[in-house]
């Protein structure tokens, strides 16, 4: 398949790029580069050995997203592109609105317009709310969100859930992911944040590169083992994974839209990253306790049976799996991607 590959400059979207190639499928990556640098395209290209055509729009720009499907016949296109920060998305709102459903909406307009009818979409668990009862299965409902930024997760899926019927042929794979982390194992490609980071993983590995000073852990009186929160982490080497399962499995789908958990099932804490980090880093690490932050849930995860049943995929990496990765990508890149 030659696939559109949205966002895919940033993080998640090289893990995948690479995946799609090693599959035998073509990858063209449209970013504007909002969020992620050039740079991550030379690493692409000597790591897989293949020219990845890459170009650089806003695909709020409807005109300019359906150039590229006019120039270029796509039998897939996997959505990442979007802001996701979720602090920002409160103080932004109407940026987070304008960008996260303005490019889903150009790049199905296109899609319907070009004959295009797989679609991967790139959800999160987010859209599990505060209420959902635990381990989260893609059955809950109703979707809901506490920012905006898990709003405009909530607010796609329903425009997708929407419009997917009208559309013959279509069919649409909602990833509902967990916390993704940890890089490729050559340490070329990883996440590379702009700022202080907001996620525990990258923030850890800055302290262990020595960007920063020690570790907030926020919150330790929660009702969980160790009093600190616990998250599904999922390596983005078994993400881009499933992607490639979803994809593969969208034509074999009945109903037009589907969601699916990518997650591992088991709640991690945080004191339980700090210590694997520590073990690939192989000293101790600074942090303080500080109080709960604001919105945090004590716990979140998966239920990942139906990706299993019906994608054939399930997790397989470890916790020290992935911070090993994590650590090797920060160490070779103490400061991210170079510029341009
Ligand atoms: P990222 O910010 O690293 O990558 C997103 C890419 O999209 C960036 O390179 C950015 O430049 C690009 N982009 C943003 N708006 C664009 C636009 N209008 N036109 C063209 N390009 C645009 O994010 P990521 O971590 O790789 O996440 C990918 C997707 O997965 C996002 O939709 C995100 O919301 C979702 N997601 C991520 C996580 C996570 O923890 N990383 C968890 C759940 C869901
Ligand atoms: N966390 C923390 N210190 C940080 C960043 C995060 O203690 O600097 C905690 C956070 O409270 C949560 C967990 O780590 O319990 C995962 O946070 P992250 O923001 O990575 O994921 P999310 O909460 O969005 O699932």
């Amino acid at each position: 398949m030659r696939v559109l590959v949205s966002g895919g400059a940033g993080y998640i979207g090289p893990h995948t790029v690479l995946a799609l190639l090693a599959a035998g499928h073509e990858a063209v990556i449209v970013d504007d580069l909002s969020n992620s640098k050039a740079s991550v395209l030379n690493r692409l290209e000597s790591l897989s050995g293949q020219h990845i055509p890459m170009h650089s729009i806003d695909l709020t720009d409807r005109d300019k997203t359906d150039q590229i499907f006019a120039e270029t016949a796509f039998d897939a296109v996997i959505h990442f592109a979007g802001f996701k920060a979720v602090g920002e998305s409160v103080e932004k709102p109407l940026e987070y609105y304008e960008n996260n459903l303005d490019s889903t909406l150009s790049i199905v307009r296109a899609m319907r317009r070009h004959d295009v009818t797989k679609l991967v979409f790139s959800s999160s668990a987010t859209v599990y709310g505060p209420r959902a009862p635990l381990p989260y299965s893609e059955e809950w409902w109703p979707l809901e969100a506490t920012n905006p930024y898990g709003w405009t997760k909530v607010m796609n899926e329903q425009v997708l859930r929407d419009v997917a019927p009208t559309i013959p042929g279509l069919k649409v794979a909602l990833l509902r992911y967990f916390n993704p982390i940890g890089s490729h194992p050559s340490g070329q490609i990883g996440e590379d944040p702009n700022g202080i980071p907001n996620n525990l993983l990258p923030f850890i590995a800055q302290v262990a590169v020595g960007r920063r000073e020690k570790l907030m852990i926020f919150g330790d009186d929660y009702d969980t083992p160790d009093g600190t929160c616990l998250r599904d982490y999922i390596h983005v080497e078994d993400l881009a994974l499933g992607h490639l399962a979803a994809l593969e499995h969208l034509d074999s789908m009945k109903e037009p839209v589907r969601a699916f958990n990518l997650g591992t099932g088991q709640g991690v804490s945080v004191f339980e990253v700090l210590r694997a980090f520590e073990k690939a880093v192989g000293r101790a690490l600074p942090y303080e306790v500080a109080p709960r932050r604001a919105g945090d849930l004590a716990e979140s995860y998966a239920d990942p049976t139906r990706a299993e049943q019906e994608l054939g995929w399930k997790a397989t990496k470890s916790i020290d799996d992935m911070c090993a990765d994590a650590w090797r990508w920060q160490r070779e890149n103490p400061m991210g991607y170079p510029a341009g």
